[in-house]
């Protein structure tokens, strides 16, 4: 770990968004107090810097990631392509009611995993079971430890997850009670969430933000209540929206009272303008982008998940035609599997690419913004984080030019988008402090990490495959679900790739 609060990072080709984008500048980046204090060239240090060799580096924003969740990270890789409403049966119950062990582990093993891919900010959106302070400190103190930003937002919902499953009327009581057919009381939520706004107020590398699970999750009043809390509080809210076309099935033909939309729904109570993000979007409609993009509210797209999940494919260049502010995440460990900010853009440019049949404008430069500037926008972080200049705090990557990947160099953004997988990654800078440095991480012990997960997954798996063999009974009943909402019309297409 640096002790000194100021670096100086000399000779790097920096990348800056509105610069050379190919070939970026060679400019020093000098870093007082957590913020970047100079872009420029020959810049001067005194004895109290301390000095990073930039050369043969390409200095880049730190990378955001705009949706995640930290409570499945170690289910990362036990599952194959599944339904999402089918993957909650067994993703919902390995987050929920851990051990105080597991939960510090699995928020140091998406951190660190975060880190070492570039990401220096983290939005996660925490299904945190038990609700309470003692659990919040746990994760809190991981996320310290670790040394990246986190926006945070522990999950609320006042409508018990099961709402999630059009049909579910159809499933025996206990298929629904494996889902959960149980909510907290909105009020608890609330006090929860003021609570934590009080006593654990933002600062340095804490931010807050409030996330209702999902409009069809939560009673009009707990909206209602949430947009008055953001706006008290002035932060930024993400919820999940038309992640599925049963999702989309829901809304119109159980919130006909909101002209069959969950966008109207946001709108009807006080959640719809610049604070709002929607996670997802898979299935909106054109009209219902077009009041996104005047209410100035924004779309975390998750592709990585949403074609894993069988969910669809989020309608990017129509989302890009509309002019909706846009954001990118990685989702969650079990859905995607990986927290990679670079799969995740690659993943932007080439779905827009087979969407158009056309030659289009290469999307590279675009992508790298929304994954930066777009994403800290999403966070209400505009002007602070996701470019690399003078008063923006100091989260910065210095990505190696010697790796492969960029033999030879012919563009920063290209490579960086189609070409990196993460390897290049050498040095992470969060808030002006070293927490990965030339490959080495300065503030956790990694290998002390691996032995402590090595041990908490014996038990885990036990777990894990008795939730599996009480499953088997609801997997008949879940596919039929499944199948009925894939037999209505709901009036758009969102999958491609076959010919009928
Ligand atoms: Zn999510």
């Amino acid at each position: 770990m640096t002790t000194k609060n100021k670096l100086l990072i000399r000779g790097g080709q920096v990348y800056d968004h509105d610069g050379d984008i190919h070939h970026p500048r060679v400019a020093d980046v000098l870093i007082a107090d957590g913020r970047i204090a100079a872009v420029g060239a020959s810049l001067t240090a005194d004895g109290e810097h301390e000095i990073i060799d930039a050369s043969g580096r390409l200095v880049v924003p730190g990378l955001i990631n705009a949706h995640y969740h930290s409570h499945d990270t170690l289910c990362r890789g036990l599952f194959e392509e599944l339904p999402l409403e089918m993957w909650l049966l067994y993703t919902l119950p390995m987050g929920q009611n851990r051990s105080r062990e597991e939960v510090r582990a699995r928020t140091l093993v998406g951190a660190l995993e975060s880190l070492r891919c570039g990401i220096t900010t983290v939005q996660d959106m925490l299904g945190l079971t038990p609700l309470n302070n003692e659990y919040t400190d746990i994760v809190l103190s991981a996320y310290r430890e670790s040394g990246i930003r986190l926006v945070f937002s522990p999950m609320v919902s006042d409508v018990p997850p099961i709402a999630m499953v059009r049909h579910k009327d159809i499933l025996p009581a206990d298929i629904q009670d494996m889902l959960g057919t149980k909510a907290l009381p909105l009020r608890a939520q609330l006090d929860y969430l003021e609570h934590q706004f009080k006593h654990r107020p933002a600062g340095g590398t804490l931010h807050w933000a409030i996330a209702p699970f999902a409009p069809q999750r939560c009673t009009p009043k707990m909206l209602e209540a949430l947009a008055g809390l953001a706006d008290r509080h002035d932060l930024p809210v993400y919820t999940h929206v038309y992640e599925t076309r049963g999702q989309a099935l829901i809304a119109r033909e159980l919130f006909a009272d909101h002209g069959g939309s969950l966008i109207t729904y946001l709108e009807n109570t006080g959640m719809l303008g610049p604070r709002l993000n929607i996670v997802h979007s898979v299935w909106i409609s054109r009209a219902e982008m077009d009041r996104m993009a005047s209410a100035g509210a924004g779309i975390v797209l998750n592709h990585l998940s949403n074609l894993k999940l069988k969910s669809g494919i989020a309608p990017v260049c129509d989302l890009r035609e509309a002019g909706v502010r846009l954001g990118l995440g990685c989702d969650n460990c079990s859905g995607s599997d990986v927290q990679s900010v670079f799969q995740a853009m690659k993943m932007f440019c080439l779905l827009a690419a087979v969407s158009e049949p056309e030659p289009g404008p290469g999307l590279a430069h675009e992508v790298l913004r929304h994954a930066t500037l777009g994403n800290a926008r999403t966070a209400g972080l505009d002007g602070e984080l996701g470019a690399i200049r003078p008063g923006y705090r100091a989260d910065l990557i210095l990505i190696d030019l010697n790796d492969v990947a960029y033999l030879p160099f012919n563009s920063a953004a290209r490579q960086l988008v189609y070409t990196e997988a993460g390897r290049g990654v050498e040095t992470v800078i969060v808030e002006g402090r070293v927490v990965i440095r030339e490959r080495r991480v300065t503030t956790i012990d990694e290998d002390a990490l691996r032995r402590e997960v090595a041990s908490l997954m014996r038990h885990f798996i036990a777990d894990y495959d008795a939730v599996v063999e009480s499953r088997k009974r609801a997997i008949a009943h879940m596919l039929e679900a499944h199948r009925r909402v894939w037999q209505a019309d709901v009036g758009m297409n969102r999958f491609i790739a076959r010919t009928r």
